[in-house]
């Protein structure tokens, strides 16, 4: 961790506000910051180290960091949830087509209108993306505008584009089109997606949670390795559907899809429990060293 300022200075500072012992829990308020813990040896500087942030103290306050932290956790449920909406029919297609007596009917339960449901969901989240926009004629210490705008317009499109494709599908429309609308929205959704990137990079910064996580910590880029898996599983899939029956090509499409849409779905769930660490940083910023510490009095100590 080479987040921390080197402490050079804490032979002049002791501990101002109730701080305690990692180790042992005793209350180091009044000791010198270069001393030990009475009840355990433990050095003080690490209890400090623990409560404070320094990296995320350095950065400008978010001017609305309650209402970021909300929206945040809002989009990741809806893309979560759109995403589950959306997997539903496919899902209960594939278990009805792998049941040979025909008795389970599960997609009679997971109509395509839920579709519809999806590209709303979607539409939900787009509420949450205004609030992380930095305020007009501000000076920038939110989310870039650029980000904010790439992840709105992708998020945006997608949900149109479901809309779309769904409508299209009802409407029995030559199957091309549909699919083209299928492949677009994967399109749409990495375009969001690098958008959310520079957001969660900007905004994220302030959760120590997030920045030092090494596993929990869900990577976009390969979240938009799995939507390119998804899109190339269907063209797979098509092609196999244009060159007639055989060769085992559809099974391998059919693989990739599903294989990519669950890694895609995992990924939807971390970045939901990474936008709840983010929303608690917000909510409850760490102190800042000068309220923990604070100079030796001349007189006394
Ligand atoms: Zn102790």
């Amino acid at each position: 961790m080479n987040d921390f300022p080197a402490p050079d200075s804490l032979s002049n500072a002791v501990v101002i506000s109730p701080v305690h012992c990692r180790r042992c829990g005793y209350n180091l308020y009044g000791l010198r910051a270069d001393g030990l813990c009475p009840e355990c040896g433990l050095a003080i500087w690490e209890a400090i180290l623990h409560t404070v942030d320094p990296a995320a103290s350095r950065l400008p306050k978010l001017h609305n960091a309650v209402v970021v932290g909300d929206a945040l956790v809002w989009l990741m449920i809806c893309l979560v949830v759109g995403a589950l909406v959306l997997a539903a029919r496919p899902v209960a297609l594939w278990i009805d087509a792998l049941d040979q007596s025909g008795l389970r009917n599960l997609s009679t339960w997971t109509p395509v209108e839920l579709g519809f449901v999806a590209g709303l969901v979607g539409l939900g989240g787009l509420l949450s993306v205004r609030q992380m926009a930095p305020p007009k004629g501000r000076v920038r210490s939110g989310a870039p505008g650029r980000d904010v705008m790439l992840l709105g317009c992708g998020l945006a499109s997608w949900a149109i584009l479901v809309i779309a494709a769904v409508a299209w599908e009802r409407s029995a429309g030559l199957r091309w089109v549909a699919d083209a609308l299928w492949l677009a929205m994967a399109a749409a959704a990495i375009v969001g997606l690098l958008g959310l990137h520079g957001v969660l990079g900007v905004i994220g910064l302030r959760s120590r949670a997030y920045r030092t996580a090494r596993g929990g910590r869900q990577s976009i880029h390969a979240m938009v390795a799995a939507i390119v898996g998804i899109a190339l599983g269907q063209v797979i899939q098509l092609t196999s559907e244009l060159t007639g029956p055989g060769g085992g090509l559809l099974t391998v499409g059919t693989v990739i899809t599903a294989i990519s849409a669950f890694m895609l779905l995992i990924g939807l769930f971390y970045l939901v429990v990474n936008a709840w660490w983010i929303r608690r940083s917000l909510r409850r910023p760490p102190p800042s060293l000068d309220q923990i510490l604070g100079p030796v009095e001349p007189n006394g100590l």
